[in-house]
């Protein structure tokens, strides 16, 4: 599904990434882990086109797609929910949520039936249901986080990528998330996932790299590093295992 082959990528003189590999089968869900600058993030602007790799390649479904723009790689089917909160505030949660679905017009795909996947999506997060008119900007921090995380489901992505899904949440919705990353796994949506509670990533992952400054250390299946000494003391210790 998804290959990244030697990947290079920075800011300005900054060269974060040295050349990164990571492989993503179809139907699987990958954790990428690591400290603090390791280049998580970076690994993923670069998969998703926000940022432009310098070399390396990114192949998805057999082509390549780096250096393509954002907006031609979602319409390839890659969703990218990134860290941070990115809601259209003034915009309902229904119309955030409706905007998700729009790369399937941009590229005449099939429409689908958008309410059966809003329904579907509403399902998978009842908070957003009850709250389907409200003005996106007036939910809760943990509530965008849903909505953000919704509206990259209603792509209907052949593969997600989630940044930090759970960043800044209340522990209770910590728990909600992950749940509905395992609702997501055994819908068999691929995705690959960084998030700062690795254990429990590793929980919901059938295989993981470690980063270290732009490489990757160590990579294996997400239960061998998640029973790995080194990876558990170096980068365990943040979140309890669900
Ligand atoms: P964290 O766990 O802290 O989110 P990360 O592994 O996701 O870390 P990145 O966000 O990929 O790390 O950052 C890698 C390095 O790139 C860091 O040293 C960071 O300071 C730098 N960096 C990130 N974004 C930018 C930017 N827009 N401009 C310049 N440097 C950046």
């Amino acid at each position: 599904m998804l290959m990244v082959h030697d990947l290079v990528a920075g800011y300005g003189e900054v060269q974060v990434l040295k050349g990164v590999h990571i492989h993503v089968p179809k139907g699987s869900v990958v954790s990428l882990i690591g400290s603090n600058g390791a280049g998580k993030t970076t690994t993923m602007r670069a998969v998703s086109g926000m940022l432009k790799p310098r070399a390396g390649k990114v192949v998805l479904d057999g082509k390549d797609i780096a250096g393509l723009e954002s907006h031609e790689i979602a319409a390839r089917g890659l969703a990218h929910s990134p860290e941070g909160r990115r809601v259209f505030p003034t915009l309902s949660v229904r119309d955030n949520l409706k905007l998700g679905a729009y790369t399937r017009f941009a590229r005449r795909r099939a429409r689908g039936d958008i309410e059966a996947d809003l329904d579907r999506a509403m399902e998978l997060f009842p908070r957003l249901r009850d709250r389907s008119a409200q003005a996106a900007g007036t939910l809760s921090g943990g509530e965008q986080q849903m909505l953000a995380i919704a509206r990259a489901t209603m792509m209907n992505p052949q593969m997600l990528l989630l940044d930090e899904p759970s960043m800044g949440l209340a522990p209770i919705l910590v728990d909600e998330v992950f749940a509905i990353i395992s609702r997501l796994r055994a819908q068999h949506v691929t995705m690959l996932l960084v998030e700062q509670f690795a254990a429990a990533a590793l929980a919901v992952s059938d295989y993981g790299y470690v980063l270290e400054s732009g490489r990757v250390a160590v990579e294996g299946p997400a239960f061998e590093l998640a029973n790995n000494d080194k990876v558990r003391a170096a980068y365990l210790g943040g979140g309890a295992a669900h």
